[in-house]
């Protein structure tokens, strides 16, 4: 996990309300995993937990000389599930895009145990926060990194009703 000065700026956070934490929630870099000793059961562990998932990222992004770019590709890579994801009888609509993570009073997670992206979110006084690790540097970092996840995805018990 890169470690990254804490940039949290509550005061301003509750004022907003965490509209970054109520519309997707922040996808993780691979190095969580890759410092385990052994990445794909890491990440299955979250998984099983229902507490992360997996999102799907349409097309590889072109960087010149480095990728070209793959509309037809599709890349997997982690983040905290939303509450409607996780719980699919959610009580609260209004909540359901909500990470489970997100309380009243922010974020439950410590600052070093959240996803890269929430981490490296800047939080601005004008609420244009933009963080300069987003989906396109997720989307690259796990590139090379789907053996991983696809061992991760092989080791949750099979879906209910699903195919044996
Ligand atoms: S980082 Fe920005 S969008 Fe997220 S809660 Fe803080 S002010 Fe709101
Ligand atoms: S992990 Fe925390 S900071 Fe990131 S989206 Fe969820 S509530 Fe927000």
């Amino acid at each position: 996990m890169n470690r990254q000065k804490n940039n949290e700026h509550r005061t301003l956070c509750a004022r907003c309300g965490g509209q970054c934490c109520r519309t997707r929630p922040g996808i993780e870099a691979p190095e969580r995993f890759l410092a385990q000793p052994d990445p794909a059961a890491a990440l299955a562990a979250l998984l099983i937990q229902n507490e992360w998932g997996l999102e799907t990222h349409y097309g590889v992004p072109y960087t010149p000389g480095v990728t070209a770019p793959d509309p037809d590709r599709i890349i997997k890579y982690p983040r905290p599930l939303t509450i409607g994801e996780q719980d699919i009888e959610n009580k609260d609509p209004s909540r359901s895009d909500d990470c489970i993570y997100l309380t009243p009073t922010g974020c439950s997670l410590t600052f070093e145990a959240r996803p890269r992206m929430c981490r490296e979110l800047v939080p601005d006084s004008c609420f244009e926060c933009e963080s300069p690790w987003g989906r396109r540097e997720a989307a690259l970092a796990w590139l090379p990194h789907q053996d991983l996840v696809l061992a991760a995805s092989a080791a949750l018990p099979p879906q209910e009703g699903g195919c044996p």
